[in-house]
């Protein structure tokens, strides 16, 4: 949906409001406490009161915007735009089209990817293809390029011509094309960069998962977990941590050194959505969080299982709409907040420039 139409769907806050009532209660309104259904009507300031348990709700309690202290209809904006962002936006852009706070934006943003997690993916079947990226520092400076002297370019035909006699093969390989380097180093053994596993069924959906290590046993509870094992036939390349793989399922296998492609033996359905990764992480998100990485591969998640529906909005709303806050939050919203414990990641620090933000997160 576009602004214009949003505007026009929604020009009010009681629109908002009526918008997100329709959603979570389609079959009508049903008491956010005990599911009751004898509720008064509206209030004016837009709560129910249950007529069981004689508590008061609204439309966001127990939600993942329970307590929300910013306008509904500045939430339907904020889904709009980050829904047709489609490789991300900065939470400054946020900031900047909503007309709010930078922190009230940021805290909007990964309200958001919580939204997008409780999406659940199927078991992926068929042919799925597995692989592994890393993620993770500030982009490289690009090579300034000069342009070649003479003396250069007679050196480098003499050179060549000189090597090639000698027997060596210049000549441009498959796989061996370069490659823009947009900052994340792809591979394994690379240094204090996050590896982030992924498996992606073709044609179908992908899931991706920060990981704190590639053993083999990680690996294989991955696969476990998101792939129909009795149906699925798995590619990946030669990393030995998928030598006992075959044991669980079929397994294909195909080595990168030599080449990327065999009669459809292939990883670049996933080495693609690493590609959207990799775009989405450096420009627009600048320095990635190590405790952030993994909201930032939800919404990546989110976005490629939604990219063939036309409304990753009205999902966006739906989803907001589940019932999903913790029961301390509900019974005792006057509870004291406990200090937020660090994470490995925060202890460790993180890759980009800034330092991760350590607020505990609002009960939105
Ligand atoms: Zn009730």
């Amino acid at each position: 949906m576009n602004l214009i139409e949003l505007t026009k769907k929604f020009p009010t806050e009681d629109k908002a409001y009526a918008y997100f009532e329709d959603n979570r209660w389609s079959k009508g309104v049903i008491c956010a406490h005990c599911e009751s259904t004898l509720v008064s009507k509206k209030q004016l300031d837009g709560r129910f009161k249950c007529k069981t348990c004689r508590k008061s709700f609204s439309v966001t309690t127990k939600t993942h915007l329970h307590q929300t202290h910013i306008p509904l209809q500045t939430w339907l904006f904020a889904f709009a735009i980050v829904s047709d962002a489609k490789k991300g936006l900065s939470a400054l852009q946020l900031q900047r089209n909503l007309g709010i706070a930078y922190q009230t934006a940021f805290d909007m943003y990964h309200t958001i990817r919580d939204i997008m997690a409780e999406e659940k993916v199927e078991l992926l079947e068929d042919v799925v293809e597995m692989d592994e990226t890393y993620v993770g520092g500030k982009p490289r400076k690009p090579n300034i390029k000069r342009a070649l002297t003479e003396d250069g370019k007679e050196y480098l035909i003499e050179r060549t011509e000189e090597v090639k006699s000698l027997g060596f093969d210049l000549s441009a390989k498959k796989g061996n094309t370069a490659k823009v380097d947009l900052g994340t180093k792809r591979g394994r053994g690379s240094q204090k960069l996050i590896p982030v596993t992924g498996i992606v069924q073709r044609d179908g959906a992908v899931i991706a998962e920060v990981m704190s290590s590639l053993g083999a046993k990680k690996l294989e509870a991955l696969v476990k977990k998101h792939v129909d094992l009795s149906d699925s036939l798995l590619i990946t390349d030669t990393y030995k941590g998928y030598s006992k793989i075959g044991k669980i399922i079929e397994h294909i296998k195909i080595d990168h050194s030599r080449l990327y492609s065999y009669n459809g033996v292939n990883t670049n359905t996933i080495e693609s959505f690493w590609a959207i990764v990799e775009r989405g992480i450096i420009g627009q998100y600048h320095h990635v969080s190590l405790a952030y990485l993994p909201k930032y591969i939800v919404e990546f998640c989110f976005k490629y299982n939604n990219r063939n529906f036309d409304d990753m909005f009205e999902t966006l709303v739906k989803a907001s709409m589940r019932v999903k806050i913790p029961k301390a939050i509900i019974h005792n919203p006057n509870k004291p907040k406990k200090a937020p414990t660090k994470t490995n990641n925060q202890k460790k620090g993180n890759l980009g420039s800034k330092k991760p933000k350590t607020k505990p997160k609002l009960p939105f």
